[in-house]
């Protein structure tokens, strides 16, 4: 059971919470969030069992491109972020609440010269347009040179609307949160990329074969994880027989502390495919409280009454 704290709020949390689970073939990692109920924690429990007790496929590749976050941060800081990183894709928070297109630009703008002409960048509104706002904004973004536009707004059918009317390819992201919502986005048309976490799909394996019945291009993205769920995520984007793009994995130093001695970080833009196992010095490091073990216990508990009811 572990607490870490967050270096920057993300989805209004300072704390990442979660499970390590230990079996015969590994260690998983449960840690929904915390407003999910136990129908919902469901896929994410079978991806922690798969990790401890199942198999991942094969890889088919020993090193996974990443690409370097930058939040919705002033142009100076953008560029020292991505040049510190040693990435060569990029993906930039725009459409932030507060702020303004010239602000996105700026930001984006200061990102371009720090990767050069070669880098990638790719822009995540994570849903904080309209499908006028969205197309008026890529229009103008897409002069720095965009690989793909994130989640431009908040719902499927806009993500729809707006495919219809930019040439820059459309990722659905918050649009896919459930096993079935891959299939659905295709349907729509909604996105020429699907942005996949290993933990709400149930795991590596399923994953797999989601992204197969899709038919897409897929990004592998982290939850904010320590490294022993990065390692699930790793290990798709390992097992994927095509990976045209740089994958969202490179997240473990968003958190203060990890369970790992040796965590995930990226080296020139990659992380290297293999299993770290959890350090007992970082276990005990970031032991969660018995009030906070006692409540994932319970969790934990709620999931299993669901899946013993089906
Ligand atoms: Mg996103």
């Amino acid at each position: 059971m572990y607490a870490i704290g967050l270096r920057t709020r993300f989805r209004g949390i300072d704390v990442r919470e979660g499970v390590l689970i230990e079996g015969p073939n590994g260690w998983g990692e449960f840690a929904p969030f915390a407003e999910y109920g136990p129908e919902e924690c469901r896929p994410w429990l079978r991806a922690a069992q798969e990790a401890a007790f199942g198999t991942w496929p094969a890889p088919v590749r020993d090193r996974i491109p990443v690409n370097v976050t930058v939040p919705a941060c002033d142009p100076a800081r953008a560029f020292e972020i991505v040049a510190a990183s040693g990435c060569r894709t990029a993906k930039v928070k725009v459409a932030e609440r507060g702020q303004s297109l010239a602000d996105d630009l700026a930001r984006v703008e200061a990102v371009r010269d720090a990767l050069g002409p070669a880098g990638r960048i790719r822009v995540d509104a994570n849903g904080g347009w309209d499908t006028d706002e969205a197309v008026a904004a890529i229009a103008l973004l897409h002069r720095f040179e965009l690989e793909y536009v994130e989640q431009p707004c908040a719902t499927v059918p806009e993500l729809a609307a707006v495919r219809r009317r930019v040439d820059v390819p459309v990722a659905a992201d918050e649009s896919i949160r459930r096993a079935e919502d891959p299939l659905l986005v295709a349907k729509a048309g909604a996105a020429d990329i699907a942005v996949v976490k290993v933990a709400p799909l149930g795991g590596v394996r399923a994953a797999l074969e989601i992204v197969d019945a899709i038919g897409l291009p897929a990004v592998v993205s982290s939850a904010i994880d320590t490294s022993v769920g990065i390692a699930a995520g790793v290990a798709l984007a390992a097992a994927l027989p095509e990976l045209p793009y740089a994958c969202g994995l490179a997240t473990v130093a968003l958190l203060h502390d990890d369970v790992v001695a040796d965590p995930f970080l990226p080296i020139d833009g990659h992380l290297t495919v293999r299993r770290p196992t959890p350090d007992p010095a970082r276990l005990d490091a970031v032991a969660a409280s018995p009030e906070t073990a006692a409540r994932w216990h319970e969790r934990i508990a709620a999931v299993e009454r669901v899946e013993q009811n089906r």
